[in-house]
């Protein structure tokens, strides 16, 4: 193992003006859930997304589970999520006893198939089970197909729950990710692109639900002097403290996009000779990704049998963290026994690709080890020099 520093795949990046906040909070001791910070930051986030109204919670997972309850998921009913993603899309589903439908992806954005998602609703249907939600991930901050996306989701009357997470800052049409369903959820802990620490947040136009979420979130109580519930409650919203942070890092949010997109590009320049290496690239120029990780397919049939894994390992000696891509949700042990429409689009991914360190804070010595290991794994020749 290497004694060099390491090189994260994503690590926290702060802009400088977040201790003001978390200064101000600890000088008028608002140190408690809600307070200033919370709602300041819930207006960053709305006006940043061009979005209504916004609830800043503990976590993206509580986000995407008061996001379930107040569509009415429960017991028996069951949702469609997109299975190329991280668990936390999909664990909550079954929080509330519903089971998760899961759809491929398609080779374009790398999300959700809309083919797929159709033949989904149509079989469920068939069955006489009608989905009660639609979760599509935008991964690694590219945008879905909302467009197709939406109108199936519109032809059959289900609602979507937009898992932008990854997202903040990516958009579609220059629409925000997180605001084309009913809802949209964000999420800001500590490897995103921006962090709170850990934070989440749920984003929809709808005015009373979000109010209704953030009464779920604070362990729905009543309005009585006393301690009076009629809904079963949740400890989710977002700590004062932590939402300083947040106001810090909105200020910074575009300039960490901007930094993203550069690293992308350079990775894009460097390997753009070699065969058998392809990028996740937006389709069209209505796609705009925050490219949160850049991530690539190795083609071990086209570098000379070089794998990703191979690549991987390379990094690691060097002290430099890689991450293959999500494993698919219908490749999980836990997930096996779930419904699953599509191909092997996912599969193959998972198979053969990488994230590479893609944070807003690499140094131009990061990237000049980064691109010291491509050119020994894919040979010197083929690595272009900037
Ligand atoms: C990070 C992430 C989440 C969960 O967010 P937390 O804030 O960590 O709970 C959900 N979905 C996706 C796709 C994510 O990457």
């Amino acid at each position: 193992m290497s004694n060099k520093s390491k090189i994260w795949l994503s690590s926290p990046h702060m802009g400088g003006t977040e201790m003001k906040y978390i200064q101000e909070a600890y000088d008028t001791n608002w140190v408690a859930p809600l307070g200033p910070n919370v709602n300041g930051f819930e207006k960053d986030l709305e006006s940043y997304n061009g979005i209504g109204h916004a609830s800043a919670l503990s976590a993206g997972t509580a986000a995407i589970h008061l996001a379930l309850i107040l569509l009415g998921v429960g017991a028996g009913d069951e949702v469609i999520a997109q299975s190329f993603t991280f668990s936390a899309t999909v664990n909550p589903i079954t929080y509330l006893g519903a089971t998760p439908v899961l759809v491929d992806s398609e080779e374009q954005t790398w999300n959700m198939c809309p083919l797929a998602l159709k033949e989904a609703i149509e079989d469920r249907m068939a069955k006489g089970n009608k989905p009660k939600a639609i979760i599509p991930v935008h991964l690694y901050g590219m945008p879905s197909n909302m467009k197709a996306i939406n109108a199936i989701a519109d032809e059959y009357e289900i609602p979507v729950v937009e898992d932008a997470a990854e997202a903040l800052g990516s958009s579609l049409d220059d629409k925000k990710m997180g605001t084309w369903g009913k809802f949209g959820i964000l999420s800001f802990n500590g490897n995103k692109i921006i962090t709170t620490s850990g934070g989440g947040a749920l984003l929809s136009e709808d005015e009373e639900l979000i109010a209704k979420s953030r009464f779920l979130a604070t362990q729905a109580r009543d309005n009585a002097p006393h301690y009076q519930h009629t809904h079963v409650g949740y400890n989710y919203r977002m700590s004062n403290i932590t939402a300083g942070i947040g106001r810090g890092q909105m200020e910074v949010l575009d300039d960490h996009v901007e930094k993203r997109r550069e690293v992308n590009a350079w990775y894009k320049n460097i390997l753009k000779d070699i065969p058998g290496i392809s990028f996740q690239t937006e389709p069209t120029n209505d796609y705009y990704s925050n490219y949160w990780l850049t991530s690539i397919l190795v083609d071990p049939k086209q570098t000379g049998g070089i794998t990703r894994e191979d690549l991987r390992l390379a990094l690691e000696k060097e002290n430099i963290e890689s991450r293959p891509l999500w494993k698919p949700m219908h490749m999980q042990p836990v997930f096996a026994d779930c419904p699953y429409y599509g191909g092997n689009v996912a599969e193959e991914m998972f198979e053969n690709g990488l994230c590479l360190p893609s944070g807003s804070n690499l140094t131009s010595e990061d990237l000049n080890r980064i691109k010291k290991v491509l050119t020994e794994v894919f040979h010197s020749a083929s690595v272009t020099q900037e």
